[in-house]
């Protein structure tokens, strides 16, 4: 994408065709930002791995309404992915991404290469516990240490006013929430509802791994999480309730992860239904490819 060799510093901000800025380090990305917020405008950054869909278009739309500058990074962070896990096939598509990011009219696209993000001897890292303990945790134990270690970086390379993230991975959103509050970082966290295909399934970049007859199945997740959310309403005890998000989970050739019950705020583990406010969340293996979802009971 990049089409001339970077020479210097201020060569490394480059001005496209669009108003999309191309933003390839952390020094000039605080640079950009700085100079706009001394101008007094307010500005937001939208986390990404690329891949970009209408969930990602959605949260650059809620940025834009509540700041005049949005920055969207893509950066597959190798940190958060284990030795046996997607990084070398996780899609990506540049050049379609930039070109949403255009449509969308973001302001930068901050792509930082990873030799930027971690210089040679980089050693350091934000490990969060309580809202990361348990759900995702579990099968991936060494992932919100690197998300949140790429958040701490990303938030404070880039100095924004706001930051937003999708409901789609809650305990993402919790995790980032927590550590901004526990590490007082100068920024606030906004939550965006979960975007869906029309038939209920999450969009996610890892979607383009299913198998068309996985594809067909795999909106069996949110059926499980409205089937679980309608047996509490209807009364069942939370355990009859999660046991049938399971079972649907299973009808539809998903095997389960997880499917659980937490306190939205806080994610700890609830006991009964009654409890609110309350989210059900819920990870599973179509194939080899890994879903995750979640749902709020009203
Ligand atoms: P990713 O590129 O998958 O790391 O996601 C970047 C951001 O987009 C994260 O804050 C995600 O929670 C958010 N996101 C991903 N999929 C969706 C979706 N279907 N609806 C809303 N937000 C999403």
């Amino acid at each position: 994408m990049a089409s001339s060799k970077l020479t210097d510093q201020s060569a490394s901000v480059k001005k496209k065709m669009s108003s999309l800025l191309l933003i390839e380090t952390p020094q000039a990305l605080r640079k950009q930002v700085l100079q706009w917020r001394s101008e007094g405008l307010k500005v937001a950054l939208v986390p990404t791995m690329g891949a970009l869909h209408q969930g990602h278009i959605k949260l650059i739309k809620s940025a834009q309404k509540k700041v005049d500058k949005v920055v969207v990074s893509i950066f597959v962070n190798p940190e958060q992915f284990a030795a046996h896990e997607d990084f070398n096939r996780y899609p990506r598509r540049i050049g379609q991404d930039q070109a949403l990011l255009e449509a969308a009219h973001a302001d930068v696209l901050y792509k930082p290469d990873r030799t930027s993000m971690y210089l040679k001897g980089f050693a350091t890292r934000v490990v969060p516990e309580g809202a990361a303990k348990g759900l995702e945790s579990q099968t991936r134990p060494h992932f919100f240490a690197g998300v949140a270690t790429v958040v701490t970086k990303l938030l404070l390379q880039s100095c924004v006013d706001m930051a937003f993230f999708g409901e789609k991975d809650y305990q993402q959103l919790a995790v980032v929430k927590q550590l901004v509050r526990d590490l007082d970082l100068p920024v606030k966290i906004t939550g965006v509802p979960t975007v869906r295909e029309k038939d209920g399934l999450a969009m996610s970049s890892r979607n383009a791994y299913l198998t068309p007859e996985e594809r067909r199945k795999a909106n069996g997740l949110y059926k499980a999480l409205q089937a679980a959310a309608e047996a509490i309403h209807g009364g069942a005890a939370l355990g009859a309730a999660l046991d049938r998000g399971r079972q649907i989970m299973g009808l539809h050739d998903i095997q389960v992860d997880y499917f659980e019950a937490r306190r939205s705020d806080t994610l700890e583990p609830v006991l009964v239904a009654s409890t609110r406010p309350l989210r059900l969340l819920a990870a599973g293996f179509m194939g080899r490819t890994r879903l995750i979802d979640n749902l709020e009971v009203k």
